[in-house]
C-alpha cells in the first residue's frame, strides 16, 4: 500500500510501516505505511495548492467525478465486499449493505450539483442587497473510524469533494486498505492531483500535526470522543471548523403495549449489527416491568441461536482486534463483579481451524442492571447490553437521557401518546421510534452532549462543507451620505 500525495503514490518518506491484523483469524493481513510530518504537510500543501482549480471547476463538473466514481465502485463491487470481510470481519450481509450505504452516499452527494443555493436579502436601503452565498473552506482533513470504514469515508469524501473543498484523509489504522481502495476509485474517476490526498500512520502521533495545521479550514472526524475532545483543543491554534460525530450509547425503550416481535427484530439487529461496533448501537435496555420477563426470555433465546464465526457464513463477525475483546470482557466481568444476572453469552466461542485465534466474543445479555453501572454509563461497543425493568414513563424518560453521549434512541410503543411525548422527551439526536436504523443520507445524523457537533447528511450535512459568505452591494450609483464622514472632509 502506498500514500497519495498530490496525486503520486509514494511510500512514507522513511519507508517505515504498520502492521493491520484479520480480526477472523488474528493474524497478519498486511503492512501498510505510516506517514511522516513532511509526508503530511505535503498533502496538505498540496491540497492546499489545488483548491481554487477544484471550487472554480463549478458543481455540475464535480458531480461528473463522484458519479463516475459510483460507477467505478458497483463495477467492483465484490472486491470491496470481500476486502470489508477481511480486514473488517463483517458478515456477508453486512458487507453488502455497507457496500450499498457507499454508492447511496455518493448518488445523494452528487445529486446536489443543482442545489447548492444562496440567499438575496434585501439591504436597509431599497437599492442595496445582501449576497449570502457558500463557499468552500479549503482544505478539509477527514478522519474516519474503522468500524464502517467505507461508508464513513464515502460520507465525508463526498459531501467535502461536491462543495469543492480539497480533501486530506486520514483513516482509521485498523482499516487503511478498504479507504486506500475508495480513494483508487475516486483517482481513477479523474479527481485531479492534489485534490484528493491520503495518508495513513497513527493518529497518536501525526493527528496533532494534522489538525493543528494553519493552512486546514476544516476538520470532520468520526470517532471516539476522547479524541474529538483532542482534536478540539488542537484545531484552537487555526479556528477550523469541526464536524465531530463521536460516541453513543443508544437506549432500547420496549414499553408494555410494544409489538414484541417487532421490537426483537429490531433490537437484535441493534445490538449485534457490526457485533455490537456501531455508534447507534443499543447499549441499554429498558424493559415495562409487565413485559420484562418475557421480552427478556425472547432475546435469551435469541441469542443463544446467533451463529458466531466465519463472516462469510454467520449471523455475526468478530471484534476489530485484540484490544477491543479485551475490552468487552472486562465490562462483562465487572458487570458480574457487580452482581447483575447473566443470562447468556458471557464468554468467547470455541472455534476451531483458522477462526480459532480470532476476536469473537458471544451475543451477552446481563438482567436487573443498575443504572449507575459502568455497563449502562460507559459505551461497550461489543454484543454485550444490561436489561433494567421500569414502570413510569417519565423515569424511562429520564434514564434514557441520563447519559453523557446522546446520538441515537429507540422506542418500541403503539401508544401515540408516548410517541409524541418522546419527540420532545427524549433529548437524542436520532430517535427510532418502532423501527430500527440506521440513519438514511436524507437524514441529519448528529448527537447532542459529548456525541460531538455538527452532523451528516442530508442538506444540512452538505451544509457543514460550506461557509456562508456575506456581500454587500449598493447599486443606486448616488454619493453616499455617512453621518460621522462630514462634508468638508471630502472636499
Ligand atoms: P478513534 O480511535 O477516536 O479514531 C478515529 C480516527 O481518529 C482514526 O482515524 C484515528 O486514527 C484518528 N485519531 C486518533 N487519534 C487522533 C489524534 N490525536 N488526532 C487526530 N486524529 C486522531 O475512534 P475509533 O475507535 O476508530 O472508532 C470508534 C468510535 O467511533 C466509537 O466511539 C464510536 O461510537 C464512534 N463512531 C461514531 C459515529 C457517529 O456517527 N457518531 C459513527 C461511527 C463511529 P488511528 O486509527 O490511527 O488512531
Amino acid at each position: 500500500m502506498k500514500l497519495l500525495i498530490n496525486g503520486e503514490w509514494v511510500n512514507s518518506s522513511n519507508e517505515s510501516e504498520l502492521e493491520k491484523y484479520n480480526p477472523s483469524m488474528g493474524r497478519l493481513f498486511g503492512k501498510f505505511p505510516a506517514a511522516t510530518k513532511e509526508d503530511v504537510k505535503a498533502a496538505i500543501d498540496a491540497a492546499d495548492e489545488s483548491f481554487e482549480m477544484w471550487y472554480s471547476k463549478g458543481s455540475v463538473e464535480r458531480s461528473k467525478v463522484i458519479y463516475k466514481t459510483k460507477e467505478l465502485i458497483e463495477k467492483s463491487r465484490s472486491e470491496l465486499e470481500r476486502l470489508l470481510q477481511e480486514e473488517n470481519g463483517k458478515t456477508t450481509i453486512e458487507a453488502r449493505q455497507e457496500t450499498d450505504g457507499v454508492l447511496d452516499q455518493l448518488q445523494y452527494y452528487a445529486e446536489f450539483a443543482r442545489k447548492i443555493t444562496g440567499d438575496l436579502v434585501e439591504g436597509d436601503s431599497p437599492s442595496r442587497k445582501i449576497f449570502q452565498h457558500k463557499i468552500p473552506y479549503g482544505v478539509v482533513v477527514a478522519l474516519t473510524p474503522w468500524n464502517f470504514p467505507a461508508a464513513m469515508v464515502a460520507r465525508k469524501l463526498a459531501p467535502a469533494l461536491m462543495a469543492g473543498n480539497s480533501v486530506v484523509l486520514k483513516p482509521s489504522s485498523d482499516t487503511p486498505f478498504t479507504a486506500e481502495w475508495i480513494v483508487k476509485k475516486f483517482a481513477e474517476a479523474g479527481v485531479p492531483k492534489g485534490v484528493l490526498n491520503f495518508v495513513t500512520g497513527k493518529g497518536s502521533e501525526i493527528g496533532d500535526f494534522i489538525v493543528e495545521h494553519k493552512k486546514v479550514g476544516l476538520v470532520t472526524m468520526t470517532g471516539s470522543t476522547s479524541t474529538g475532545q483532542r482534536i478540539m483543543s488542537h484545531s484552537s491554534s487555526n479556528m477550523a471548523k469541526l464536524i465531530l460525530e463521536l460516541g453513543g450509547k443508544a437506549p432500547f425503550m420496549v414499553w408494555k403495549d410494544a409489538d414484541l416481535k417487532n421490537a426483537l427484530s429490531a433490537f437484535i439487529w441493534a445490538k449485534l449489527w457490526n457485533a455490537g461496533q456501531s455508534c447507534i448501537a443499543a447499549e441499554r435496555l429498558y424493559i415495562h416491568s409487565e413485559i420484562y420477563d418475557k421480552f427478556i426470555g425472547m432475546i435469551t433465546r435469541s441469542f443463544s441461536k446467533i451463529m458466531v464465526g466465519d463472516p462469510r457464513t454467520s449471523d455475526m463477525g468478530p471484534l476489530i482486534n485484540k484490544g477491543a475483546l479485551e475490552t468487552t470482557e472486562k465490562f462483562v466481568e465487572d458487570a458480574k463483579e457487580n452482581g447483575y444476572k447473566l443470562l447468556t453469552g458471557g464468554e468467547r466461542p470455541t472455534l476451531s481451524g483458522e477462526f480459532g485465534n480470532g476476536y469473537f466474543y458471544m451475543p451477552t445479555l446481563f438482567a436487573g442492571v443498575d443504572q449507575k453501572s459502568e455497563i449502562f454509563q460507559e459505551e461497550v461497543f461489543g454484543p454485550v447490553i444490561g436489561a433494567m425493568s421500569i414502570d413510569d414513563e417519565d423515569e424511562m424518560f429520564r434514564y434514557a437521557n441520563d447519559s453523557k453521549y446522546g446520538l441515537a434512541s429507540y422506542l418500541f410503543t403503539k401508544d401515540p401518546n408516548l410517541i409524541f411525548k418522546s419527540l420532545e422527551g427524549i433529548r437524542f439526536g436520532e430517535v427510532y421510534v418502532n423501527m430500527p436504523g440506521p440513519e438514511s443520507s436524507q437524514g441529519y445524523h448528529t448527537g447532542f452532549r459529548l456525541t460531538g457537533q455538527a452532523g451528516e447528511g442530508s442538506r444540512y450535512g452538505i451544509e457543514e462543507y460550506l461557509k456562508l459568505k456575506n456581500v454587500y452591494v449598493d447599486y443606486s450609483g448616488k454619493d453616499l451620505k455617512i453621518e460621522t464622514v462630514r462634508e468638508e472632509l471630502l472636499e
